[in-house]
């Protein structure tokens, strides 16, 4: 089970993901609404994983996935795509992102790709 940040702009969004993973037993230690504010409350709460969504104002998921890699070289940044952010995916691949989870997504989908990197 894993203490998990959850990184969106949309509320709906980030209700869905924080349902889907504390019913798979996960806590939501925090949410942002931006990159810049999951940067600064990953280096606060050090969750075992991020959930991180792509097209955000003030600062977008590419921008933050960084940040956060440059103070965590092994931080774990799931990235939440959407169909036509092929650019984007290849970005956060050479940033460092540990795995991507695409819209639409069941639950499964979901927990399946957090237990990868938090099983035991
Ligand atoms: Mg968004």
């Amino acid at each position: 089970m894993a203490n998990i940040l959850i990184v969106d702009d949309s509320r709906t969004s980030r209700k869905i993901l924080r349902k889907i993973l504390e019913k798979g037993g996960h806590t939501i230690v925090g949410e942002a609404v931006n990159g810049e504010e999951g940067y600064l409350e990953y280096q606060e709460l050090k969750p075992d994983a991020v959930t991180m969504d792509i097209t955000m104002p003030k600062m977008d998921g590419i921008e933050a996935l960084q940040l956060i890699r440059r103070f965590n070289e092994n931080a774990v940044v799931i990235m939440i795509t959407a169909a036509g952010q092929k650019e984007k995916m290849i970005q956060a691949i050479k940033y460092g992102a540990s795995d991507f989870i695409a819209k639409p997504y069941e639950g499964s989908d979901v927990l399946k790709v957090i237990q990868k990197f938090v099983a035991e």
